[in-house]
C-alpha cells in the first residue's frame, strides 16, 4: 500500500458541509471541498488488510483497496480506470450510497472505516475535470436492437453494458426526463440533477436512444415492442407505495412521500406544477416511516418552511452500537443520524398511528398516536396504557416503504412470473417469458443505487449471451482483470 502506517497516523475526516441553518435556503449540495492531500491521507488509511470485505460488502465488488492504493499514490487516472471497471455510474454512488463497503472495512472493526464513498466521488470528479470522462462508443454494431423500460440506475447500467457490446438500445420512460428516482425521489440536496444530465448526454454521445413521456402498456403495447427488438430489458422499480390504511386515511393533507417529494424535484427542474400541490410551508409536518426517504422528505420539508417537521415510526430506537446479534461485517443496524436529521426534527420511536384527525371540512389537523412497548425479539407490541394522544398535523407524509413492482403495465401485459413478494420472478435475470429480462428494484424489490447498477450490469450480461451465444461484458468476478481491456 502507498502508506502502510496510514491507519495509524491518519483519522477519519470528512469535507465540512455548509452549516444546516445556512444549508435548508437552498436545495444544492452542500459538501466543501478539502486540499488534495487530505484525500490522499483517507486513502492512505486503507491497510491492505488481507481479505478486503468491502470488496465483497460492495454491490458491484468495486476494487477498493486498488483504488486507494492509487489515490494514496496521487495516481488518480489509474484510480479512475479501476473504478471505472466496475461502476458505471461512480457519481451517484459517490454522493448518495450509504456505503455497504464502509460497514464491512476491516479498519472498522476497531476505528472509524476507511472514507471509502468520499474517494469514490473525488476519484470520479477529479476525472470529469480531467476530461478523462467521455463518450465512449462501441466501434462495431451487432445489429441487434434492445429495448429497456425504466431509465432509473437499473435502466440506465444495462443500456450503457448493452451499448457497450454493440446492440442499438432505446430506453423508454414514461416520466419527462431520465433518471428515475435518480431524478424524481433522490432530492437536489443529494444529488444535484446536472450530475444526472451529464451522464445522460454522454450515454446518448454513446448511441443510446431516449423515448421520454412513453409510458409502455399505453403509449406503446408490449408487442410493438417485441415485434421492433430482439430482447426486452425492464427496470420500472418497484413504486407500489405501502400505506396506511388507518381512519382519517382520505383527509386532505395526508399523502404519499414520493408524491411530495416529485412535485419539489420537479419544481426545481422547471416542469410544470401539479394540479394538487403538497407544500410544507408553515405547516406542521409529521413524516411517518424512519428510513432514507423519511429523511428526504424532512431535509425538504425544512427547505420548504415547515412550522414544525416531526417523524415517527412503530419499530424500536436502534442501538447506539452494533448489538452481539449484528456482528462486523454485516451491515451495523445502528442508529443513523441523517444529515436531514440535522437540520431539524423531532424523533420518536415505538409509535402508533392511530387514526387520522380531521376538522369538519375534512382537512388533517392532528394524528391520534399511541405509544407501543415491544415484545423480546419484537415478537408483537402492548400498547402502553394511558399514552394515546394527539399530536398536531396538517400535513402527513407516508413513507413506508415500496410494496412490490407495478403489476398494471408491462409486466402484466406480458403476464410474467411473480416472486413471493410480487416482483419480476427471474433465472439470472430472464423473466418466465423468453426473450424478456429484468432488473433493479422491479426485480430484487425496493432496494439502492448500487444494487441497481449491479444488476442492470449482470442483466445486459445475461442478456448480451442469450442475443450472441455469448458475451464479453464483464463479469463481477473478472473485473479487476479487465481493468486493462475495457478502458
Ligand atoms: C425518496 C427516495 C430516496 C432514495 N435515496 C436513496 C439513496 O440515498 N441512496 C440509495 O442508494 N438509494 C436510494 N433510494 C433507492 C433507489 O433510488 C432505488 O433503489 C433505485 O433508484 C432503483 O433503481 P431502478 O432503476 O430499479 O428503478 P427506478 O429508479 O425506480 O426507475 C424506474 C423507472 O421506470 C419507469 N417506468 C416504470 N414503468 C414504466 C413504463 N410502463 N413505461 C416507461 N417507464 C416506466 C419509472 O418512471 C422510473 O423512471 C431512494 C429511494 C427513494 C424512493
Amino acid at each position: 500500500m502507498s502508506k502502510p502506517t496510514g491507519f495509524l497516523e491518519y483519522n477519519r475526516e470528512l469535507p465540512r458541509s455548509r452549516d444546516p441553518k445556512e444549508r435548508i435556503g437552498d436545495f444544492k449540495e452542500f459538501y466543501e471541498k478539502m486540499p488534495e492531500e487530505k484525500y490522499r491521507q483517507q486513502a492512505q488509511r486503507c491497510m491492505d488488510c488481507g481479505v478486503p470485505f468491502c470488496h465483497h460488502g460492495c454491490p458491484l465488488g468495486n476494487n477498493i483497496p486498488e483504488f486507494n492504493d492509487a489515490v494514496g499514490s496521487g495516481n488518480w487516472i489509474y484510480a479512475y480506470q479501476i473504478l471505472d471497471a466496475t461502476n458505471n455510474f461512480p457519481e451517484f454512488t459517490g454522493r448518495i450510497c450509504p456505503a455497504p463497503c464502509e460497514g464491512s472495512c476491516v479498519l472498522g472493526i476497531n476505528k472509524p472505516p476507511v472514507a471509502i464513498e468520499l474517494i469514490e466521488k473525488t476519484i470520479t470528479e477529479k476525472a470529469f475535470e480531467a476530461g478523462l470522462i467521455k463518450a465512449k462508443p462501441p466501434l462495431f454494431r451487432t445489429g441487434k436492437k434492445v429495448a429497456v423500460v425504466g431509465s432509473g440506475p437499473a435502466g440506465l447500467a444495462a443500456a450503457a453494458q448493452l451499448n457497450t457490446a454493440g446492440h442499438w438500445v432505446t430506453v423508454f420512460e414514461r416520466d419527462t426526463h431520465p433518471g428515475g428516482l435518480l431524478r424524481y425521489g433522490v432530492p437536489d440536496f443529494k444529488l444535484e440533477k446536472w450530475v444526472v444530465e451529464r451522464r445522460v448526454q454522454l450515454l446518448e454521445q454513446e448511441g443510446i436512444s431516449f423515448r421520454c413521456g412513453v409510458e409502455v402498456g399505453k403509449d406503446i403495447t408490449t408487442e410493438e415492442l417485441r415485434s421492433q427488438f430482439d430482447a426486452l430489458i425492464l427496470c420500472t422499480g418497484a413504486l407500489t407505495p405501502r400505506d396506511f390504511p388507518a381512519p382519517g386515511r382520505e383527509l386532505k393533507g395526508v399523502h404519499f412521500a414520493m408524491d411530495y417529494l416529485t412535485q419539489q424535484n420537479k419544481a426545481l427542474g422547471g416542469e410544470a406544477p401539479a394540479e394538487e400541490p403538497i407544500h410544507a410551508k408553515d405547516k406542521h409536518v409529521l413524516v411517518i416511516g424512519g428510513g432514507d426517504t423519511g429523511s428526504d422528505c424532512i431535509g425538504t420539508a425544512n427547505r420548504q418552511g415547515a412550522a414544525s417537521v416531526t417523524q415517527i415510526t412503530w419499530g424500536e430506537k436502534p442501538p447506539s452500537e452494533r448489538g452481539a446479534h449484528n456482528p462486523w461485517p454485516e451491515w451495523p443496524m445502528v442508529l443513523q443520524t441523517s444529515s436531514s436529521h440535522e437540520e431539524g426534527c423531532d424523533r420518536h420511536w415505538s409509535v402508533l398511528i392511530k387514526a387520522f384527525v380531521g376538522d369538519e371540512s375534512g382537512l388533517l389537523r392532528a394524528l391520534r398516536v399511541v405509544d407501543i412497548h415491544w415484545h423480546e425479539g419484537r415478537r408483537g407490541y402492548d400498547e402502553v396504557p394511558g399514552s394515546e394522544r394527539e399530536l398536531p398535523c396538517d400535513l402527513a407524509l407516508l413513507a413506508m416503504g415500496f410494496l412490490h413492482t407495478e403489476h398494471e403495465g408491462p409486466v402484466g401485459h406480458l403476464g410474467l412470473a411473480l416472486d413471493h413478494r410480487g416482483n419480476v420472478k427471474t433465472t439470472k435475470y430472464h423473466s418466465s417469458v423468453e426473450g424478456v429480462f429484468a432488473a433493479g428494484d422491479a426485480r430484487r424489490g425496493a432496494s439502492l443505487v448500487v444494487w441497481a447498477i449491479s444488476e442492470g450490469r449482470e442483466c445486459a450480461r445475461t442478456a448480451d449471451t442469450w442475443l450472441m451465444g455469448s458475451s464479453r461484458l464483464p463479469a463481477k468476478e473478472e473485473s479487476l482483470t479487465n481493468v486493462a481491456s475495457w478502458v
